[in-house]
């Protein structure tokens, strides 16, 4: 077998909408448990009594299949019965919970008020629903991304679906990401000889990547793997494709591009994909860049970016060889 043949374990950061299609295109390239995705759980809460992942349930929903792909959230093919049933009582509906989706976070507060770990309920949910990459929250630790704007202090999910991200913001904290221990199952992979590559998904920095990157000892147990580290640029033609990355950019003061986002990184990055319309900035950033067709619409091009994304990883890892 060839030194590459036997380099096949792929660790991929992701957050929610823009991380799950990159996954889902790195489980179609890369065999089973070989891919081993790190889930964001600064979005985590708790909601009417339920612990609520966001990020781990789109990965999750993504990989299995029953993702809704207009939302970009939720399951598909989902009914509003509990909702509707809790607007006529009065209750909590900012945050909308389909009745599928319910059922995930009832199971998983009961399980983890049973004791058992958020990671090993992640991955029994998984294995129930099909899924063969495994899905591995950052840390069991409580992780809170927090937000400070001209409204002092908001909780993240505060910010994000009850403010729709409008309040300009100033500060970014995730609230017990320096005493949190990463998962020992992503300190493995990453220090396994079988390690091909760290893929850092197109996800919002800041709510998404930043948060994964702030528990102990993670940033460095990256930058010290063996194989190559390559992001994903979440931002094409000084645009985001989804959600609030763009408009966060140019409130905390740094230039909406391609190259602002790896900028964020450079510590890590031995190579960076970015889109072709982008391509003329590359030489700014002084790493090995590989321009491509980064917007993800369809499944092939979910599929095309991975292998891009993995060739360019193989690339320099004959470089440094
Ligand atoms: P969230 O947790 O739901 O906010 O999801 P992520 O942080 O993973 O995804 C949000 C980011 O994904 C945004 O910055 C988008 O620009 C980016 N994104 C979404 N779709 C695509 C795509 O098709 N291609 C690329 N390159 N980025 C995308």
């Amino acid at each position: 077998m060839s030194a590459a043949g036997k380099r096949n374990l792929v660790v991929a950061l992701c957050g929610g909408i823009g991380g799950a299609k990159l996954a889902l295109g790195l489980s179609r390239v890369v065999p089973g448990d070989d891919l081993v995705l790190v889930g964001n759980t600064g979005d985590d809460f708790e909601h009417l009594g339920l612990m609520i992942s966001p990020d781990l349930d789109t990965i999750m929903y993504t990989l299995a299949g029953l993702n809704d792909p207009q939302r970009g959230w939720g399951r598909r093919n989902e009914t509003w019965t509990f909702m509707d049933a809790l607007a006529a009582l009065g209750g909590e509906t900012w945050f909308a919970l389909g009745d599928g989706d319910l059922a995930t976070h009832v199971e998983r507060t009961r399980r983890r008020a049973a004791g058992e770990a958020l990671s090993a309920i992640t991955a029994d949910f998984c294995r129930r629903l099909g899924v063969a990459a495994r899905l591995v929250p950052m840390t069991d630790d409580k992780v809170r991304t927090r937000l400070r704007t001209e409204e002092g202090w908001l909780d993240f999910q505060d910010y994000f679906v009850r403010r729709r991200c409008a309040p300009p913001i100033q500060e970014i904290a995730y609230d017990g990401a320096a005493s949190a221990r990463a998962h020992p199952d992503l300190l493995a992979a990453l220090r396994d000889p079988r390690l091909r590559t760290v893929v850092i998904c197109p996800s919002n920095p800041f709510l998404s990547i930043g948060p994964i990157l702030a528990v102990a000892g993670l940033r460095e147990a990256i930058a010290h793997a063996a194989a190559p580290v390559v992001a994903v640029s979440p931002i094409i033609g000084g645009r985001a494709v989804k959600g609030p990355t763009a408009k966060m950019m140019s409130e905390l003061g740094l230039e909406v591009s391609a190259v602002a986002v790896a900028r964020r990184y450079q510590d890590l990055l031995d190579g960076y994909v970015l889109d072709r319309v982008d391509a003329s900035e590359a030489e700014k950033l002084g790493i090995p860049v590989t321009p491509a067709h980064t917007l993800m619409t369809t499944l092939a091009d979910r599929e095309t970016l991975a292998r891009r994304v993995l060739a360019s990883a193989d690339a320099l890892a004959k470089v440094s060889a």
